[in-house]
């Protein structure tokens, strides 16, 4: 008996030293595209000693390249914008559960996945910014309210092909119903400024040009055009303000998402996953992300960067983040039936 325990113990000592020698990296298939992560990526190498690889595409594309790869995927996480997209892999039988609490305990349970496949990094909220020269912010009020005749003309925002806005509109569904977001979707056409085009940031950039007065965007593009290299944009950040929807008693709170890992089921390098998953939730990067991202960190004992906490404190939507994957195909097909292009 005695001997057989050696033999166990010479095995996993073998098979841990094994491990640790082949594998010392962690791989990333990530649908973000900033350099914030790349600076981040580098400072892990460093701590760490694990070669951080990284393979970029949208969410559905690596999530059908992990399908492909099978048993034999290199991936160890795959990070995306949207919670949406993690419900997805999740619900696709790719992700092992993450039962991380010391990661967790740090992170604000409202944006916690109820079923623990994936955990969230930062998050945003899709606000409204408004020109403060023709725009009072007393004359805002919900998402809802933005169909109402008096904003007629003025309304900016992306295509309905756009993630943010089918996350947006899932939260809608879930929140009301269908057939409510139909009507929705139809109201905000009927009061743009413009057909859709452009990114968030350009949404921004049209208040200022005088095309439209209020634009549904994430909140850190305009931490990212007040804190630009370009005098231009800093001056079209000058021109508008933020505005937090849907805060009054009795409403759902600001629409957010977040941008989270999911491990992997087929990860070959767990460890090092989860001392990646433990790096970027700490403060150290929680800080780094808010400060130069002007995202909000999800690790409740770092504070938001000064630019994005200067525009006050708001309610989120506490609704379950998995309720913007559940119905994400319903929100396509109700853009599809909209006008909205
Ligand atoms: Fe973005």
């Amino acid at each position: 008996m005695k001997n057989l325990y050696l033999i166990i113990i010479a095995l996993a000592a073998g098979f841990v030293s094994c491990k640790d020698v082949k594998k010392n990296e962690v791989n990333i298939y990530s649908k973000r595209h900033y350099q914030v992560d790349k600076d981040l990526f580098k400072e892990f190498e460093k701590r760490h000693d694990i070669k951080v690889n990284v393979v970029k595409a949208s969410a559905d594309e690596l999530i059908e390249r992990i399908k492909t790869e099978g048993k034999n995927s290199p991936a160890d996480l795959i990070i995306t914008v949207d919670a949406g997209k993690l419900y997805k892999a999740a619900n696709e039988g790719l992700l092992e559960k993450i039962n991380y609490k010391e990661i967790c305990e740090t992170l604000n349970p409202v944006l916690l996945d109820t079923n623990n496949y994936w955990i969230p990094f930062t998050y945003r909220s899709r606000v409204l910014v408004y020109s403060k020269d023709r725009v009072s912010a007393s004359d805002l009020s919900t998402y809802e309210d933005l169909v109402s005749d008096k904003w007629k003309n003025r309304i900016l925002c992306r295509t309905s092909s756009n993630a943010y806005n089918q996350a947006l509109l899932s939260s809608i569904i879930s929140n009301h119903d269908e057939k409510f977001a139909l009507d929705w979707a139809n109201g905000i056409v009927k009061n743009f400024a413009r057909k859709p085009k452009g990114n968030d940031r350009d949404q921004i950039r049209a208040i200022a040009a005088n095309i439209g007065d209020v634009a549904i965007v994430n909140s850190y593009y305009l931490g990212l055009l007040i804190s630009s290299e370009d005098s231009l944009d800093r001056k079209v950040a000058q021109s508008v303000d933020v505005f937090f929807p849907n805060q009054e008693n009795g409403q759902t709170g600001a629409h957010v998402n977040i941008s989270g890992f999911g491990l992997l089921k087929n990860s070959p390098n767990k460890e090092n996953a989860k001392l990646f998953m433990k790096f970027m939730t700490s403060e150290y990067a929680q800080n780094f992300y808010t400060n130069n991202s002007f995202e909000y960190p999800a690790n409740n004992n770092v504070r938001s960067s000064n630019v994005i906490s200067s525009w006050g404190d708001y309610r989120i939507d506490s609704l379950d983040l998995n309720k913007l994957g559940e119905y994400r195909i319903k929100a396509i097909e109700v853009f599809e039936n909209s006008n909205w292009n």
